[in-house]
């Protein structure tokens, strides 16, 4: 039986079959042209490209038809983050964050909302399933978080912020629109940082912030437009070529991270792990009802800084290097930068490896 999300896939590979005369090249062509040809200025699909290329469009139709929503394409996450939070508050609103989600975004809120007048509130992520919304103009979320993985339930979150008249923000960069769909679970805006899984080859900075409310979608493109923070055309060629196996890559990338996830569960050496697919994880259901895969990261906590250092050094198949969601497996303790977990705590992200070369080495790494 095909699915919706696989029709999606298919119609992502061949988008851009419609618009081709004869004889056009059938890949996209990389344009950095910044300026286009302009007799008058009526009715021209493009103008400057500060306002918008024909690569962006062309990756734009990409994720707009993974997401089933409108998209505007950032130069990294974080401008995607910071567009969809300008966006939407103002002076004496209120926001929530996760006070164990992505770090940068809280520094952000900080530094520079906080001193628009913005309220800036941080909860855990498991949190939110008690938290009063009352008087917040944005509940942001990520789920699962990163670096914990703990989960939340959207659509739970949604139905709260709604009654007290608050948007929601998912950042969903985790699971990408292939694993979990929160726009469908009523959210307003996903945003997502492409530079990990859909780019998929750590060579691009991306970001998108997609949305189904036109008005809202309108002051996001508006901000892109104004503030300048726009991608190059490269790393827009880049991610669209990289979302062409997006699907592929994610189908290994999940499918070695559970078996890989259910060999560390037993290992003496792991002292605790977090993994929505294990049928032992705290978030195990809510994964099953919220998510169509369980992901490709894996937190794992080993006896201390000293043994998750020395398991990365040796293991030769796990690249030393902050950032996932690439073609190779990589892994970092996240104490090193000060996130809220054990010294001994390694956050993995599974690669496209054979999963039996992969785990032979993690295995002996672990000793
Ligand atoms: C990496 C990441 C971001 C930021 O993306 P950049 O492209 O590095 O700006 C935001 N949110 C999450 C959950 C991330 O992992």
């Amino acid at each position: 039986m095909t699915t919706q999300m696989d029709r999606r896939v298919a119609e992502l590979l061949h988008h851009r079959r419609a618009g081709l005369a004869k004889g056009d090249p059938v890949t996209l062509p990389l344009t950095p042209s910044t300026t286009f040809h302009l007799p008058d200025v009526q009715g021209a699909p493009y103008i400057y490209g500060r306002n918008g290329t024909p690569t962006w469009s062309a990756v734009e139709a990409q994720l707009a038809l993974l997401e089933d929503a409108e998209v505007v394409s950032f130069p990294s996450g974080m401008g995607a983050i910071s567009a969809a939070l300008m966006a939407t508050l103002r002076a004496g609103d209120k926001v929530v964050l996760p006070s164990d989600g992505y770090y940068v975004t809280r520094v952000f809120a900080r530094d520079f909302l906080a001193g628009l007048g913005v309220q800036v509130t941080e909860i855990a992520t498991r949190a939110y399933a008690q938290a009063d919304f009352t008087g917040c103009a944005v509940v942001y979320l990520e789920t699962p978080s990163n670096p914990g993985l703990d989960l939340i339930d959207i659509a739970d979150v949604v139905a709260r912020a709604r009654s007290v008249g608050a948007k929601v923000i998912v950042d969903n960069t985790t699971m990408t629109p292939l694993l979990q769909r929160p726009l469908d679970l009523g959210a307003d805006l996903v945003v997502a940082a492409d530079t990990k899984a859909p780019g998929g080859h750590s060579d691009a900075l991306f970001g998108h912030v997609a949305g189904r409310d036109a008005a809202l979608m309108a002051r996001v493109r508006d901000w892109r437009r104004l503030s300048g923070a726009v991608p190059g055309a490269m790393e827009a060629w880049l991610v669209h070529r990289g979302l062409e196996t997006l699907d592929v890559r994610l189908s290994r990338m999940c499918a070695s991270a559970e078996v890989i996830a259910a060999r560390l569960a037993q290992h003496e050496a792991v002292q605790a792990i977090r993994y929505p697919g294990l049928a032992t994880d705290p978030a195990h259901d809510l994964a099953k009802r919220q998510m169509t895969g369980f992901g490709f990261l894996i937190g794992i906590t080993l006896k201390d800084a000293t043994v998750a250092e020395g398991f990365l050094e040796r293991c030769a198949f796990m690249t030393r290097a902050t950032s996932f969601g690439s073609t190779h497996s990589s892994g970092e303790r996240r104490a090193r930068w000060g996130d809220a977990v054990p010294e001994g705590f390694l956050r993995l992200s599974i690669g496209v490896e054979p999963v039996e070369a992969l785990w032979s080495e993690i295995a002996a790494a672990l000793g």
